[in-house]
């Protein structure tokens, strides 16, 4: 791969590694573990693994390996370990960095699994963490403070859309040393200048826009060579949460067309807000690429202007308005998983964020009216017409 390649070419070609069959395809490596040629060599490769050297799956496979440098070379890093789901790389990016006695700042808007690790694991651990808006770049301030090893948060939330200003947290954070760790799923890779703004680990679930035609589990941990390999790998190693290298490989190929799905989708996103933002069903229209969200302004910089590939509306008439609308869309399919080529409506407050008290739920803006729409691949006029008939099956 040359560095002068644009993105689409990378993604494309990036990480290739071919076995002597010259396959045009990537290979699909499904073994546990590899033969030396000799006592000498097993011997050698425990001492120090080389590169496109490998012993066993849990520590490394040529076709997690593709994945892995293909994905790098996406986001800008100069490595990435993937891993078995987004959690297992969110868990292993934050549990790989933290000892106890340490202190951590986390946005609160978080997906309930994030949040979860954050309010649960690493408090159980002695790491002390204190959340705050992300929003607010004083509750930043604030809340930092020489011992904080790493700060935490999603850089658009789920599923409230807030953007938070990854750059001005980055100098708040590197001002007292803190490692910047960014969930960055809704952002996109796609979309993601997240190196350039400062985060020094950057987490996606590849089970979103990496993957984005709802097949298999993934995610990556992706940062310096010295991060990944010195403090990351030996964590993810030995506590077991590698990625297959089934999944890597429909990951490879989710990414050879990650650049064109997800713009059409953020593309589509944008039609369809625009033309549904002031139905008169809706209390209120959310999506970054709206002129009237509280950033859009931030993601002119952060994110090229683009607002990403999901909606939330909140419906007049609360919980049971929200199920009459779900249940009236004829094209964007019920479930809860996001980025994919299909469609898909999300009721949170009694789904993804069900666990949440109602304090939360209302500090958050999980209203009972909310319903998330992750906007796929089909046609944008069908599924404003197909949006536009379930708001008016409500009444
Ligand atoms: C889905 C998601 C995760 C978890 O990913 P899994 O692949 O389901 O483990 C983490 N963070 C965000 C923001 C997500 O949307």
């Amino acid at each position: 791969m040359s560095e002068s390649w644009k993105t689409r070419t990378k993604l494309v070609h990036g990480g290739t590694r071919r076995s002597q069959y010259n396959e045009v395809s990537e290979a699909m490596f499904l073994t546990q573990g590899f033969v030396y040629e000799t006592a000498a060599q097993a011997e050698a490769r425990f001492i120090e693994l080389g590169e496109d050297e490998f012993i066993y799956g849990r520590y490394g496979n040529p076709t997690v390996a593709m994945f892995e440098d293909r994905i790098a070379a996406l986001e800008g890093t100069e490595d990435a370990f993937a891993t078995a789901s987004g959690m297992a790389a969110v868990n292993g990016a934050l549990m790989s960095l933290v000892k106890a006695g340490d202190h951590v700042v986390s946005a609160k808007a978080l997906f309930g699994s994030c949040l979860y690790i954050l309010e649960n694991i690493l408090m159980r651990f002695g790491v002390e963490v204190t959340f705050v808006d992300g929003t607010d770049l004083d509750a930043w301030r604030a809340a930092v403070r020489p011992d904080t090893k790493a700060v935490f948060f999603e850089s658009m939330s789920n599923p409230t859309l807030e953007v938070i200003d990854l750059k001005a947290v980055a100098e708040i954070a590197h001002s007292v040393g803190a490692t910047v760790v960014v969930d960055n799923v809704f952002s996109t890779p796609v979309f993601s200048q997240a190196v350039a703004q400062g985060a020094d680990v950057i987490v996606y679930s590849a089970t979103k826009h990496i993957d984005g035609q709802g097949r298999v589990l993934g995610g990556v941990v992706l940062g310096t060579k010295d991060y990944i390999r010195d403090t990351l790998e030996p964590y993810m190693k030995h506590t077991g949460g590698s990625l297959s290298p089934f999944n890597a490989w429909v990951l490879l190929k989710g990414l050879e067309t990650i650049d064109l799905r997800v713009r059409a989708q953020a593309a589509s996103a944008l039609t369809i807000a625009q033309s549904l933002q002031d139905h008169d069903a809706l209390e209120r229209m959310i999506y970054p690429g709206l002129e009237t969200h509280a950033q859009h302004a931030l993601i002119q910089t952060q994110l090229d202007g683009n607002g990403g590939t999901v909606i939330a509306l909140d419906i007049k008439g609360g919980k049971d308005a929200a199920f009459a609308f779900l249940d009236a869309l004829q094209i964007p399919v019920i479930s809860n998983n996001l980025g994919d080529a299909k469609s898909i409506a999300t009721h949170p407050a009694t789904t993804t964020h069900q666990r949440l008290s109602d304090a939360q739920k209302d500090e958050l803006g999980i209203t009972p009216g909310l319903v998330r729409l992750s906007i796929g691949l089909e046609d944008t006029d069908d599924l404003v017409a197909d949006i536009r008939t379930a708001l008016a099956a409500i009444s």
